[in-house]
């Protein structure tokens, strides 16, 4: 929803908003305008943008009225002083942005962008103190997240280990049971501090406090009493800090056109997984995967679909395996490289017949082309082979598969 009465704002944010955010805008003027929508829509309106000042209402007014309907409100406003701050906070706003030009657009989808991103993040936060907690969830509600509650350290390291989704804690400092340094000691043992972020909130910052947390591996240290505005901006700043290191992980790891994760990555974290399967005497097996005659695909209907094809292996793979829980990576061209952990010989086999037969079926529509095509599977089944020398066996085996007919799947247990 984004009221604001200057037609010309009006129309330049919306736009932009559908655009970068791909949300249908609803736009009106004024805060009839306001209250017609969400009488109309209000089970749709994820969140609103409203102006300060509307010429039918005292200032502020409209972002009372959404957030009365319980609709995250960010607040855009033409002045800027430290008394409309803090009465736009009162309010109970998400946040706020000053409209000065163009680039001030950008920065209010940068914020609805991460406000968006944060639906699917749970926050856990520690606390002892009721007041705190109560404060700390509302400014987390009003930022979209999905905050977890506890009020000691040994609690949010049950709740860690119950949610292993959640990626930051707001912890304070004084807990019973287990204070908030020994909590920052007891998450570093286990989460690196590019992939889980500890904010620390304490009134006490003598003696070095902060820095000694800092030391001990959190994030950010805040001092209360804190406004909703410097909580809110740890949080989301620490947040894009983690969103950076995993796309720069991503970009290191994971193949740019099918998204799915790479030669290096296999031999990183598939080496890894193996030796420890290995080491537990798990069953395991690498098997490979190879297009038929994927070059006459190319030659003729061109390369565009033929890297449809190469996506669709990938579905295919993710869609028949994942449950498994496997290492799957794109080995390069149209080949793909798959570990099984701890699946007997026969049932793996069987597994590898069935996406044998379900690219046979398959008929892959790209435009106005029909496409048909069949893949070769080499299955190699290690006794005390690395995984480099399995993954070799694997593509004896294919070869086997290519030469005597292709279409099939050759392992080197007969
Ligand atoms: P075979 O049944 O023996 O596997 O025959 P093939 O034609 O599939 O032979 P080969 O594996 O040698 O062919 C691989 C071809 O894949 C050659 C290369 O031009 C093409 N290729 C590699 N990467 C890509 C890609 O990303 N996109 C597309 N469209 N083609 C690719
Ligand atoms: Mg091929
Ligand atoms: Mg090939």
């Amino acid at each position: 929803l984004v009221i604001d009465d200057s037609k010309s704002v009006n129309l330049a944010l919306s736009s932009f908003i559908e655009e970068a955010c791909h949300l249908k805008v609803l736009s009106g003027f004024s805060l009839a305008d306001c209250e017609k929508i969400i009488e109309q829509h209000q089970e749709d309106i994820v969140l609103a943008i409203v102006d300060l000042n509307l010429p039918d209402c005292e200032e502020g007014d409209a972002a009372v009225y959404t957030v009365k309907y319980n609709i995250p409100t960010i607040v855009l406003t033409g002045n800027y002083s430290d008394e409309i701050r803090d009465s736009i906070y009162r309010k109970k706003v998400s946040d706020y942005f000053l409209k000065e030009n163009a680039n001030s657009f950008e920065l209010v989808v940068q914020g609805i962008t991460r406000m968006l991103k944060n639906r699917q993040t749970k926050v856990l936060v520690c606390d002892n103190t009721k007041v705190y907690r109560r404060t700390i969830v509302d400014i987390l509600k009003r930022q979209m997240f999905d905050p977890i509650v506890v009020d000691n350290g040994i609690d949010a390291l049950k709740k860690l280990k119950e949610h292993p989704e959640i990626n930051i804690v707001v912890t304070d400092y004084n807990l019973p049971l287990m204070d908030g340094l020994e909590l920052t000691r007891e998450i570093r043992k286990t989460y690196k501090k590019d992939e889980f972020g500890i904010v620390v909130t304490s009134d006490n910052d003598g003696k070095n406090i902060p820095a000694k947390f800092l030391k001990f591996g959190a994030n950010d240290f805040v001092k209360k009493p804190f406004s909703q505005e410097e909580l809110t901006s740890r949080i989301n700043s620490n947040l894009e800090i983690l969103d950076l290191f995993q796309e720069s992980k991503d970009r290191a790891n994971k193949d740019f056109m099918t998204g799915m994760f790479n030669r290096r990555y296999f031999f990183d974290e598939g080496s890894a997984k193996f030796v420890e399967a290995r080491h537990k005497k798990e069953d395991l097996c690498v098997a490979m995967f190879d297009i038929d005659k994927f070059k006459s695909i190319n030659d003729t209907y061109g390369h565009d679909v033929g890297d449809e094809a190469i996506k669709e292996v990938g579905k295919i793979l993710e869609r028949n395996l994942q449950e498994l829980n496997p290492v799957i990576s794109r080995f390069g061209g149209e080949e793909f490289c798959v570990i099984l952990f701890g699946q007997q010989k026969q049932k793996a086999l069987d597994f590898f017949e069935t996406i044998r037969k379900d690219f046979e079926s398959n008929t892959l529509q790209v435009g106005s082309v029909s496409l048909k095509y069949t893949i070769s599977i080499g299955v190699f089944f290690p006794d005390d082979t690395t995984l480099e020398e399995a993954v070799k066996g694997a593509d004896q085996c294919l070869y086997k598969a290519k030469e005597t007919g292709r279409n099939k799947v050759v392992s080197n247990i007969g």
